[in-house]
């Protein structure tokens, strides 16, 4: 496996290496979550590639950037064992040089709600640093995790309009046993908090099930998910959303294959998830 640290580098190993390749845009600090997307890429690629770069512009000033987990020895071992062929991870001064002063921008609806409307900017940010990553490795196909849904509505998105040549692929999210969608800021979780967090996918699971049984009122699925939630104290709702799953607009009437989205804290620690409706639950 090849630890490429540099822009130039990584061109280098992506004209080397032949076939089709498939990249896999992480922060690190890898989970099965994560692995799943590099399995997906492995099987679909003759090279895969991942990304380890925990993107400073896509924080707010008052978020963790500086706290956010790190191991980066930890990582490549897991990815060794992967079958990775190459780990592209660069400093922030070799991703954004002196002079930088490039911002992807993807404007409208989709950018402006949920994520958007609570993380300003963070958008900007993602759509900068996935369309770098793109460009730098000249992959085929990129893989998200349907975890971050929005994420993936505006990645696909900037890539149709930019005309990248690559194919956006989305991938299921992966949970621990009780329902909690992993990610690498669970460890950050007191253990109240990690005690706490899997009523968020219960909530979410019983607005697919009221769904199933005939409920079409979207806002009475919202307030199907306030109560669940706000029966336990040791997590604070943010936000529930019922929203169409390309436009992210906010619906009246619930239908199959909309988007139910959440965002809330368990102490300092913040976390999302979503589900379909008309999905398993
Ligand atoms: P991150 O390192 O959190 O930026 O995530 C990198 C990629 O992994 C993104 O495409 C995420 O959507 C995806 N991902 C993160 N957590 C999960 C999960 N629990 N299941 C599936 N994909 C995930």
């Amino acid at each position: 496996m090849r630890l490429l640290r540099t822009v130039a580098e990584a061109r280098q190993w992506r004209s080397a290496a032949g076939g089709s390749a498939g990249l896999v845009p992480t922060m690190g600090y890898l989970h099965e979550g994560h692995l799943a997307l590099v399995r997906r890429a492995r099987a679909e690629n003759a090279r895969v590639i991942v990304s380890i770069f925990v993107n400073p512009t896509q924080f707010g000033p008052n978020e963790d950037f500086a706290r956010y987990p790190r191991d980066e020895a930890r990582d490549l071992a897991l990815l060794r064992a992967e079958g990775v062929d190459a780990v592209f991870a660069p400093t922030p001064a070799e991703m954004y040089p002196e002079g930088f002063a490039t911002r992807v921008e993807v404007t409208g609806g989709i950018t402006s709600v949920l994520e958007g409307a609570h993380r300003p900017g963070h958008f900007d940010g993602v759509a900068t640093v996935v369309a770098k990553l793109l460009s730098i490795a000249g992959a085929e196909r990129a893989y998200f995790g349907r975890k971050d849904a929005q994420q993936l509505v505006v990645v696909r998105r900037m890539a149709a309009d930019l005309n990248l040549p690559v194919e956006i692929v989305a991938c299921a999210t992966v949970r621990e046993a009780d329902g909690l969608a992993m990610s690498s800021r669970n460890v950050r979780l007191t253990a109240e908090g990690r005690r706490a967090a899997p009523v968020l996918y219960a909530a979410l699971g019983e607005a697919q099930r009221r769904f199933a049984d005939g409920e079409r009122s979207a806002e009475t699925l919202r307030a199907v998910v306030r109560t669940r939630v706000a029966a336990e104290p040791a997590v604070a709702l943010e936000y529930i959303s019922i929203a169409d799953a390309e436009t992210l607009a906010e619906l009246d009437e619930a239908q199959a294959g909309a988007l139910v989205s959440l965002a809330a804290r368990a102490g300092d620690t913040r976390l999302i998830d979503n589900v379909t409706l008309g999905g398993e639950y």
